[in-house]
């Protein structure tokens, strides 16, 4: 019998996990989930979406390995001397989640965040490839955005906490004044 490749997936939150998770399970892929999104600002935000996604974890049987890190300084100084913060907040996440899984002996790699029609997918491709490269811990990426509005119903119909802006102070204030962030198409 084949046995199922082990991937770490990188997790932004509960909603995106829902319908990447699944897919990738059938896939046959045996999924660790990750979290590490120390650009989630403020401290209250960070707890209301990893608590979120520990629900869902929990009710749906998912092993999932949580960073407690919070760098909220260092975090702050590299996307602002960053030339693309959201390329940088992408790399930093994706970097940090080949070498855990590295750590782990998890042959794969994947990220919830190309569920996200406002993110610029070559960044995303960009920063796994460059993350694959440097760990040997292979990226397997694919283009979720089909299943954003099944991600939203899911999580609509679960009551699950959806957040309200992207991750960043920035992108926090870039919500009431209408502005895009660097990393958005
Ligand atoms: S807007 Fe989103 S992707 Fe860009 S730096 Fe902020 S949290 Fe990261």
């Amino acid at each position: 019998m084949k046995t199922a490749a082990s991937l770490l997936l990188h997790a932004c939150c509960g909603p995106c996990m829902t319908v990447v998770c699944e897919q990738l399970q059938r896939e046959g892929f045996e999924i660790t989930a990750f979290f590490y999104n120390p650009n989630i600002h403020p401290w209250k935000e960070r707890e209301r979406r990893l608590q979120t996604l520990i629900d869902y974890a929990d009710s749906n049987g998912i092993n999932l390995v949580i960073d407690k890190e919070y760098p909220l300084e260092e975090n702050i100084r590299m996307l602002l001397d960053a030339e693309n913060r959201c390329y940088a907040c992408f790399e930093d996440r994706l970097t940090a989640t080949a070498d855990r899984a590295r750590e782990l002996g998890i042959e794969n790699f994947s990220t919830t965040l190309s569920v996200s029609p406002y993110q610029n997918q070559s960044f995303i491709m960009e920063a796994g490839s460059a993350a694959s490269e440097k760990s040997g811990v292979r990226f397997i990426y694919r283009d979720f955005r089909e299943c954003y509005r099944e991600s939203i119903r899911i999580s609509r119909e679960e009551e699950m906490y959806r957040q309200p802006y992207c991750g960043c102070v920035f992108s926090e204030r870039d919500r009431y004044l209408k502005l895009k962030s660097p990393g958005q198409i």
